[in-house]
């Protein structure tokens, strides 16, 4: 599909726990659309980037085929299909172009509560169930470990009390789950989260300024997104002490007020801003301490 197009094509999640994160995101970044009748396509109105709404494990295909230019989607989702692709010594036709900072989770392996867990080695000659057997497949080679892998579509928490497998690989966040189901994490196998995907390689028509764009907005929906704009006012020999206690600011406008005694000074700072951090800068000499939102940022 090599046909030259002047639209974006983004494929996002239909509903599960990516879809609200994901338009929310693009939409700060200045994309609004309107819905077709069956809610499955988004006409993009404020730029030409259209949506296509699917299901998270056809994303990656989308992209493959070029039937999407990018899509957001777990890296868990684009990794399995990155690493199916490799076993069959096809070269991966998208790549993450982007972490998002949300959807996190990770790909753990899980045993039974009851277990005396020691090391991977354990696994040999096991059954283990997953829904990411290309994962798993290329963990245990590089553990050495000889193992066999159960794949299942849904439900790999109870596959061990049914008596399919005796251990599991899925995906966890707070491990409820799995304490329900009388397992324990033992070992995480990938770290995931939200990512852009996109093609391996870059658009060679009017979609590279397209993306380009996008995706410098993007940096700065992300750059912001826990930001805030710290401002206060302090006698100049206190200055040191204070900044010392703003590590995760941005370099600070600082200018002198009254003469050059007082200083005042404003910085992005990328950490949350507590009361606590604002009761130990006063103590150390702040005054005037406020926290501005921050809207908008362009690099
Ligand atoms: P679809 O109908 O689109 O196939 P799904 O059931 O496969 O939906 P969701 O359960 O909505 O997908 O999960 C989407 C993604 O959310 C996962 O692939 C993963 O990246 C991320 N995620 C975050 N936390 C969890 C979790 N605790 N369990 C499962 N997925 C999680
Ligand atoms: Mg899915």
């Amino acid at each position: 599909n090599s046909a030259v197009r002047d639209r974006l094509r983004i494929a996002i999640q239909k509903s599960g726990r990516l879809s609200e994160p994901a338009r929310a995101l693009l939409a700060s970044s200045g994309l609004s659309w309107r819905e077709s009748r069956d809610k499955l396509f988004c006409y993009g109105e404020s730029l030409p980037v259209d949506l296509l709404l699917v299901r998270d494990d056809d994303i990656p295909g989308l992209i493959a085929e070029g039937v999407c230019d990018l899509g957001i989607v777990g890296r868990n989702v684009l990794r399995e299909l990155i690493n199916e692709r490799e076993e069959s010594g096809k070269p991966a036709a998208f790549r993450e172009w982007r972490a998002l900072g949300f959807g996190g989770c990770r790909l753990s392996i899980a045993v039974p509560d009851v277990w005396d867990w020691q090391s991977p080695t354990q696994l040999a000659g096991k059954r283990i169930a997953t829904t990411y057997p290309n994962q798993l497949r290329a963990w245990l080679r590089t553990q050495g470990v000889q193992a066999d892998i159960v794949m299942l579509n849904g439900s790999v928490e109870i596959a061990p009390r049914l008596g399919q497998a005796d251990a599991i690989c899925d995906l966890v966040s707070s491990g409820a789950t799995l304490a329900a189901n009388q397992l324990k994490p033992v070992l995480d196998i990938l770290q995931s989260e939200a990512v852009l995907a996109g093609p391996a390689h870059p658009f060679a028509d009017a979609r590279a300024d397209l993306a380009d764009l996008l995706l410098r907005r993007m940096d700065g929906v992300l750059r912001i997104r826990d930001s805030k704009l710290l401002m206060f006012q302090a006698p100049r020999e206190a200055m040191n002490e204070l900044l010392q206690l703003l590590p995760d600011a941005e370099p600070p406008t600082v200018c002198a007020v009254d003469g050059a005694d007082t200083l005042a000074l404003q910085a992005l700072c990328h950490g949350a801003m507590t009361w606590q951090r604002l009761e130990d800068l006063k103590r150390a000499g702040a005054r005037g301490l406020m926290v501005l939102p921050v809207e908008r940022m362009l690099a």
